[in-house]
């Protein structure tokens, strides 16, 4: 089996205590992708240590340069788009198509902070007083940790090196334990386009041996987290003692709302793809619909004819529609969620069980589900599942569709189906979420928009965009004086 290491300091090295964990295909548990770093305090200071000692020069790069390294980063992620879709297919599961959206992500947010390394713009503006110039600019923040989730492996982590890399900052990246490989793959892609010794370190390794300390490191000045909301919180409090910067995107309970005068093939469509894309894998997944009672017993039949030809298997194969889940932890997961769904009175309308017919025995496959009938109130339709299940809620109007869409404690992604404008700007206005989408479903995020969501969802930051140069730099404001003489703010006037 191949060994992979952890980059530390501009060097490809064991951890110190040399543990290792396996990376495993989640489609077929028979193929080992390799053995990674099971890393420990020990080596989260060394990497530390590393980025805090390649910060004093890597400010100081002048950040056009630091773009073209992006650029070239970029180019590689262009170049080997295909070889590195497939390990992620063959690593956590989703379809190739998904799989090559993956790198393009990432391939999109390194030429657009690229680009960013000639703008970076802060504001010039008056002052109050004559002979003197004001400005804003953007300075770096220091070391970084970032602790990224399996389902966007090379996406997220992408999301956060680029803007903190062109803000001039260095950091440490955790990767998930389900997903080593792709984070690895964009690190050494990094190397190959020319960042610096000690900009950026790669850790691999458990959450609370790895993501835990880095988190609590004294070196790192910010902590960007995407993850589940109970290991959130826990980073948040680790944070809160010395006041570290931190970006939190947790989970959704995303909703998608199909009105009446609904194109219902559209809705369907989407609804298909917003619930099972991914496996239902994704933060922003649509795992509630709430469907006007004029419509529903249509759209029900419709969606359940849909979801049931799904077909699932070995991304690898282009025929195959929904890939495994990422571990057989989830799956239980999956499957509790489903049993506590009958138990609370919904509707079973397909799926609900695993799949594991032929190859797929030795893989983690649940039947895409569909839940019909399903109060707001019931935990399926409250709480973040994570997997291929999604449930239906009658509604008798748009009024009551909105009530439903924000009775829960997340506020990530929402979409509306409508034909009316009036009834869709009024969903924007209305559903409380950081994303909203008319005519489509939940999913669907462009790198150039911020991504964020409201309450449980996150806790105010937003990545992507220029939003995210504002989580990756420190507004200094600067004052001039050319009046030869003392000049006094607010007493001078
Ligand atoms: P998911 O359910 O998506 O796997 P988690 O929140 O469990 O979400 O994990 C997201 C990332 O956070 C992973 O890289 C994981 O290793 C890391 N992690 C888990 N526990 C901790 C912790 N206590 N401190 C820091 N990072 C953690």
């Amino acid at each position: 089996m191949e060994i992979f290491k952890n980059f530390i300091d501009g060097e490809w090295v064991d951890s110190l205590g040399k543990d290792v964990f396996e990376n495993i295909n989640p489609a077929d548990t028979r193929e080992p992708l390799g053995a990674f770093p099971r890393s420990r305090a020990e080596d989260v200071e060394a990497a530390v240590s590393a980025a805090t000692k390649a910060y004093t020069r890597w400010r100081l790069v002048p950040p056009p340069k630091r773009g073209e390294i992006l650029w070239r980063a970029a180019e590689l992620l262009r170049a080997r788009k295909e070889e590195l879709a497939r390990e992620m297919t063959r690593e956590m599961g989703k379809v190739l198509e998904e799989a090559r959206g993956d790198v393009q992500e990432a391939m999109d947010m390194a030429f657009y902070m690229a680009g960013e390394g000639r703008r970076l713009f802060g504001q010039t503006t008056t002052s109050e007083l004559p002979n003197k110039f004001c400005m804003s600019v953007r300075a770096p923040l220091g070391t970084c940790g970032l602790i990224t989730p399996w389902n966007f492996p090379m996406a997220i982590p992408a999301w956060k090196m680029m803007p903190a890399l062109i803000c001039g900052n260095t950091m440490v990246l955790k990767p998930a334990e389900d997903a080593p490989l792709s984070a690895w793959h964009l690190v050494k892609i990094l190397e190959e386009a020319g960042v610096p010794r000690g900009v950026v370190n790669l850790v691999h390794g458990f959450g609370e041996e790895a993501g835990a300390p880095l988190v609590r490191a004294e070196g790192v000045k910010a902590v960007s987290f995407t993850g589940s909301v109970p290991v959130g919180r826990e980073v948040a409090q680790a944070c809160a003692g010395s006041f570290k910067r931190l970006c939190l995107e947790m989970g959704g309970k995303n909703v998608i709302v199909v009105m009446d005068d609904a194109r219902l093939d559209l809705a369907v469509e989407g609804a298909v793809w917003g619930a099972f894309g991914t496996t239902g894998q994704r933060c922003t997944a649509s795992s509630r619909i709430v469907v006007h009672k004029a419509v529903y017993r249509e759209f029900s039949e419709r969606l359940v004819e849909r979801a049931q030809r799904l077909k699932l298997g070995n991304g690898l194969d282009p025929t195959v529609q929904v890939g495994p889940l990422i571990n057989e932890a989830q799956l239980r997961t999956v499957a509790r969620y489903v049993e506590m769904g009958r138990a609370e009175g919904a509707q079973l309308l397909c799926g609900g069980h695993r799949v594991s017919d032929g190859e797929k025995a030795h893989g983690w496959f649940f039947a895409p589900t569909v839940f019909g009938d399903c109060q707001p109130s019931m935990r399926i339709a409250q709480e973040e599942i994570f997997g291929p299940v999604v449930t239906l809620i009658p509604c008798d109007d748009f009024d009551q569709a909105m009530e439903i869409a924000n009775h829960v404690v997340y506020g990530l992604s929402s979409a509306i189906y409508t034909r009316d404008v009036n009834k869709a700007f009024r969903a924007l206005r209305d559903m409380e979420t950081g994303i909203c989408y008319v005519n489509a479903p939940t999913i669907g995020a462009e790198t150039h928009l911020p991504f964020g969501g409201t309450k449980q969802s996150g806790n105010g930051h937003r990545e992507a965009s220029t939003a995210a140069l504002d989580f990756y730099s420190e507004w200094k404001s600067i004052y001039i004086d050319y009046s030869d003489r003392l000049q006094r703010a607010q007493i001078d006037t």
